[in-house]
């Protein structure tokens, strides 16, 4: 089953394959780019009536920035996400708010919406979210390899969610335990 559970769209986005890699993948949830907008519009990358064209291209592009991640993460190809999010800044506009404020508009072309503010999103993950508690769903003990930050109040989080991977760790744990009693 299919769940949001990064807590940034960017670790959403990092989270669209089954298990992660290294585990050999399972489940690729952005096959097509009908299934990119919808995804899109489900992670809140864009609105439920905002308009954004499924094409190859607008494909290809997220799934560029999805590779990504995970060098950006280690610090490196930095450049080329500075690169991408350039791009963006470049398409977006300021739209003028009250006593001279302004909110800055991300993803004013409808092909390449989604890229445009994935991009933003991981600029914004290295900059600005506390990294400390970024955790991986654990690969070894039967997780999926899904990234989340860990917003637990004892920073003890372990699963991307206990209804999925939690519960049947758990399970499979029961079981064995079970087997090697008879
Ligand atoms: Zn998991």
């Amino acid at each position: 089953m299919f769940s949001i559970v990064g807590g940034h769209p960017a670790l959403d986005l990092a989270n669209t394959v089954a298990p992660r890699p290294p585990g050999a993948v399972e489940e690729e949830y952005l096959p097509d780019p009908e299934a990119l907008v919808r995804w899109a519009r489900l992670a809140g990358v864009i609105e439920a009536d905002e308009p954004a064209e499924p094409s190859a291209a607008a494909l290809a592009d997220v799934l560029a920035l999805r590779a990504l991640i995970d060098p950006v993460l280690a610090g490196q190809q930095l450049d080329v996400l500075l690169r991408r999010w350039a791009a963006a800044i470049e398409r977006s506009r300021l739209i003028p708010g009250p006593h001279g404020s302004a909110t800055l508009h991300l993803g004013t072309d409808p092909a390449l919406v989604i890229g445009d503010r994935l991009a933003n999103a991981l600029i914004d993950l290295v900059r600005n979210a506390d990294l400390s508690r970024l955790r991986t769903c654990p690969l070894a003990d039967g997780g999926c390899g899904w990234l989340f930050l860990d917003r637990s109040r004892n920073n003890s989080r372990r699963w991307c969610s206990m209804d999925d991977c939690g519960t049947h760790a758990k399970s499979r744990r029961l079981t064995e335990r079970r087997r090697s009693r008879r």
